[in-house]
């Protein structure tokens, strides 16, 4: 069934992402990435059949993209909360469970772009709130506050801690506390508990409550339940991006403000291809699942014969496994890839090996599903890279063993 607004809507589609088979969601397949930007002019009548591609009719979760960037100086008009009320049930139709994200930017220009006062930005929550308050079944979880780089990720203006209670408050108060939502880092999660928004919150669960970074758990856990017990233990998990965590003389070291072990986000090449951070030539930039994946593209895009045209049939659906695949069966493109990949690898690697010099760095994340394929020539280019290759002993480097539980058993055994 095709349906045809008759109106003009009030946002644009934008081409649809796919998230990759790296992302894996257990249970849930991978998702595609919907945006949709702000037309204040009026965008084109859109019909609703072209928002889903083929291959994402299996997907029991969408991330919903909407952004609202150019309504940040005014209200959002009444024909665009009516909109994203029509995009809500477009994808309720179609069996989707939505992850939802409002934000005023995707380019990482979000400080400019957010609104001048937090009262703007708390108007637009209670607009939105109202709008999508309908939809709460299929809303598996709000995404972020609106504001800043990236969601919240990056900085924003509005992250003091009475700011952000607020807006979470409003947020909470304009859905009618049915929303679940999540923010992006344990910082701003205890900045949130400590202050208020969620009072209460190990009475109410009856669960003792612990805040941790994903990628920081997933260390944890394999240092408490997997590959290595040494007492100085790092992780480094390669996925959409590159993250990560310390364990120092058996603690977690979680930093002053939870958010330690960025790896990902160390430059490799000064002035090298823009990060998602706002900078540029980060490790991830080159070295995680989509970075990779981008490499592919590029490759596909000149050079007809690489056996990726026949493994994935078109750039779009290459993934970081298919360039594995090529490889072993003898791919030279592949092969040429997975050198210039597995050196960017190594690169960064070995910086993080300088900096810690632990008994063990351990690599998960969906790339390390390759297994051999992709540590053999990582020992082999960081052992060549790092400062101390002549010393008696040196970082063993290993695959995680706990695979997508990893942050799960990390996260259950956090300390307080
Ligand atoms: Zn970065």
């Amino acid at each position: 069934m095709r349906i045809r607004f008759r109106e003009k809507t009030a946002f644009e589609a934008a081409r649809c992402m796919e998230s990759s088979g790296e992302l894996h969601n257990p249970g849930q397949g991978w998702y595609h990435v919907y945006t949709f930007r702000a037309k204040p002019d009026g965008g084109r009548p859109v019909e609703e059949e072209a928002w889903l591609d083929e291959s994402c009719r299996q997907e029991q979760l969408a991330l919903v993209l909407i952004l609202i960037g150019d309504y940040r100086a005014c209200e959002i008009p009444k024909e665009a909360l009516l909109h994203i009320g029509q995009i809500l049930e477009f994808f309720r139709r179609n069996g989707k469970e939505m992850i939802l994200r409002f934000v005023y930017d995707n380019e990482g220009k979000g400080m400019e772009r957010e609104p001048l006062t937090v009262s703007m930005v708390k108007r637009h929550m209670e607009q939105i709130g109202g709008a999508i308050r309908p939809y709460m079944e299929d809303i598996l979880v709000l995404q972020g506050i609106f504001v800043g780089n990236w969601g919240e990720m990056h900085g924003s203006k509005f992250l003091g801690r009475d700011s952000m209670c607020d807006l979470m408050n409003t947020l909470y108060r304009s859905t009618e506390g049915r929303c679940f939502l999540a923010v992006r880092t344990p910082a701003q999660w205890r900045t949130v508990a400590d202050g208020s928004a969620e009072p209460g919150l190990e009475e109410r669960l009856g669960l003792p409550v612990r805040f941790g970074n994903d990628a920081n758990a997933a260390a944890w856990g394999e240092y408490k339940a997997g590959g290595g017990r040494e007492d100085s233990f790092v992780m480094m998990t390669i996925g959409t991006g590159i993250g990560g965590g310390v364990i120092l003389n058996g603690r977690l070291w979680d930093g002053v403000n939870g958010a330690a072990a960025e790896f990902g986000h160390m430059t490799i090449r000064y002035d090298g291809v823009p990060c998602t951070c706002g900078r540029t030539g980060c490790f991830e930039a080159y070295a995680s699942a989509t970075a990779l994946i981008r490499q592919a593209r590029e490759r596909m895009a000149a050079d007809r014969d690489t056996l990726l045209w026949k493994l994935c049939g078109e750039p779009d659906r290459v993934e970081a496994r298919t360039v594995f695949e090529g490889a072993a069966a003898g791919d030279k493109a592949c092969r040429a890839l997975l050198d210039t990949y597995t050196t960017y690898l190594a690169e960064g690697t070995a910086n993080i090996i300088n900096l810690f010099q632990p008994a063990v760095l351990c690599v998960g994340g969906g790339v390390s599903r390759a297994g051999e394929a992709l540590l053999a020539p990582l020992r082999e280019k960081t052992a060549r890279r790092i400062y101390s290759q002549n010393a008696k002993q040196n970082t063993q480097i290993i695959l995680a063993q706990l695979d997508n539980d990893a942050g799960i058993i990390g996260a259950a055994l956090l300390e307080p």
